[in-house]
Formats: structure tokens, sequence, C-alpha cells
């Protein structure tokens, strides 16, 4: 069951501009930025600007505009940082056996170097 959306989140304060981040995007419904541990050459996350836990609340209560404006946002990053290409991977950890340890939605970005079959 996906948690109620908790304003404390950090990703929450950095989308208040209350925690500085290093910004790659930004429009009206998605911001992506550097992860501060970055697993890959390019580690970049992208978030939708609603408050969203995960997928699942994300899939059942986003309007078809914020879904739509979030997908396209993560496309467009990958574009802009030449990743399109070479290739890349999305990630997204849902949930306590995703692993997901920030509980504001967000998809990971991962490119810059051959990735192998998968990151666990
Ligand atoms: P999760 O395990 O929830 O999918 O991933 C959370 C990600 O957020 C991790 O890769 C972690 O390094 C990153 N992260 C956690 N705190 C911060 C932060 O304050 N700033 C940034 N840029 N990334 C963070």
């Amino acid at each position: 069951a996906t948690l109620p959306y908790d304003p404390g989140n950090i990703f929450a304060k950095i989308l208040r501009g209350e925690i500085p981040c290093k910004r790659v995007y930004e429009d009206e419904w998605a911001l992506a930025f550097h992860d501060i541990a970055p697993q890959a050459p390019v580690h970049v996350l992208v978030i939708p600007k609603g408050e969203y836990v995960a997928w699942d609340d994300f899939s059942a209560r986003a309007s078809a505009e914020e879904i739509a404006g979030f997908v396209r946002a993560v496309g467009h990053v990958a574009r802009e940082l030449g990743l399109v290409e070479p290739g890349y991977r999305l990630l997204a950890n849902l949930g306590g056996d995703g692993g997901q340890e920030v509980p504001h939605l967000h998809v990971h970005l991962f490119g810059g170097r051959p990735l192998g079959r998968m990151i666990s």
C-alpha cells in the first residue's frame, strides 16, 4: 500500500528550494537533478512536481497531463544529455521490496558507460 505523502521528504524540500540540487532540467511537470551519490558517470533523478509517493498513487491519481509531462521530461533529459545514441537505463525503486528510500516518486536515469545487464 502507498503511504500518505510526507511533505517533509528530501525531494519535497528540493522542490521547494529548501535544499540545493544540481539541476539538469525543470519544467511545469518535472524536475531533474544529479543524484548525490552517482552510481554511473551520468546518474540523474527525474521527479514529478506533484505530490506522489510512488508509481501506485501516480498512476492512479495523476492527470493525463501530469503523466504525459513527466514521461516527456524523462525523454527530454535523456536527449539533452546525449544518451539516446549510446543508450541508457531508467529505473524506479518502488516501495519496501523495491528498495525505495525517498518517498517521492523518482526515476533514476543512468548512462555514460556500458551498464551491463542490471543495476541492483
Ligand atoms: P531510491 O533508493 O529511493 O530509489 O533512491 C534515492 C536516491 O536519492 C539515491 O540514489 C540517493 O543517492 C539520492 N539522494 C538521497 N538524498 C539526496 C539528496 O539530498 N540530493 C540528491 N541529489 N540526491 C539524493
